[in-house]
């Protein structure tokens, strides 16, 4: 298995879906920053629900998800794109009771209270207004409070489910969802199917746990009602940090605080939050990084 989504609509042009299957890049990404337990499961979460936003992105778009709480997780952020790339990080509640504690989240969601924040941009286009939505965190259950923001913000009438299962390790053991939206034209008819469909879905954790193909989430949703695949692409954690960005950040920074970081540390030190790679300016970088700025 690999890591895909799978872009339908129904026969009838009404009802379009998107099912998710990134369980090895949520492992993968949830290890590399160190998260395990509820922790990898929020962020894996929020993965899922970057990917949902990104699937119906324009080529080049970038859908910045950015979630704040008071639950479990103070914040997280992923940038997913277009293409199906996505990279991300996670902030950890510093109150929360250390690992092992088993939380109650009949009330309340693991986020807890807080916002949620979607961002569009076009990287490839310099000074272009991103269109950006906010909305509350209703019920601190991200695929809840995401179902919320597609329709207080794009006003599309979705469901949403997001599902990651942990090992006894802690350690992301599947993760995927989908999202269904009615289209304009829809009958009540069609949108009441899918959402008694949707509802007893009750096992989705279930089906994300034997971890196949995601067409069999959009094959449960849509059942009797006839769909075609518009698009299944591979999924990947993929970051767009480099050197060269980091030169141009600390350029930035002038030639004064870069000579004190020259004389006090010796050496710069920039870490991307996003891939966890630490990128060093030594003495002799730091040097030709001040003449440059001196020059300008
Ligand atoms: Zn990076």
């Amino acid at each position: 298995m690999t890591d895909v989504w799978q872009k339908c609509i129904s026969s009838s042009g009404t009802i379009r879906g998107v099912a998710i299957r990134c369980t090895d890049l949520a492992r993968d990404l949830a290890d590399k920053h160190e998260l395990t337990g509820e922790n990898a499961r929020a962020f894996a979460e929020a993965l899922v629900g970057g990917f949902i936003l990104s699937s119906y992105t324009k080529e080049g778009e970038r859908m910045n998800l950015n979630i704040k709480g008071d639950g479990w997780v103070k914040q997280a952020l992923v940038d997913a794109y277009a293409d199906g790339t996505i990279r991300g990080y996670l902030v950890p509640n510093p109150a929360q009771p250390s690992t092992g504690v088993t939380f109650d989240f009949s009330n309340e969601g693991p986020w807890g209270k807080g916002l949620l924040s979607v961002l569009r941009k076009r990287d490839d286009q310099v000074g272009a207004e991103p269109y950006i939505g906010t909305v509350p965190l209703l019920t601190g259950h991200l695929a809840k409070d995401l179902a919320f923001y597609w329709l207080q913000s794009e006003q599309v009438p979705s469901a949403v489910g997001i599902s990651v299962n942990l090992d006894w390790e802690g350690r992301v053991a599947s993760a995927g969802g989908f999202i269904v939206q009615a289209m304009p034209g829809a009958t009540d008819e069609e949108i009441a199917g899918i959402e008694a469909r949707v509802v007893s879905m009750t096992d989705l954790a279930k089906e994300v746990s034997i971890d196949r193909d995601p067409v069999h989430i959009l094959s449960q949703i849509f059942q009797d009602m006839a769909f075609v695949i518009l698009e299944k692409k591979q999924l990947k954690a993929q970051c767009r940090c480099s050197w060269d960005r980091v030169r141009r950040a600390l350029v930035l920074i002038g030639p004064d605080e870069l000579q004190s970081i020259l004389d006090d540390i010796g050496e710069a030190s920039v870490k991307c939050e996003f891939c966890t790679t630490d990128y060093k300016a030594d003495r002799a970088e730091l040097e030709k990084l001040i003449a440059e700025t001196k020059a300008d």
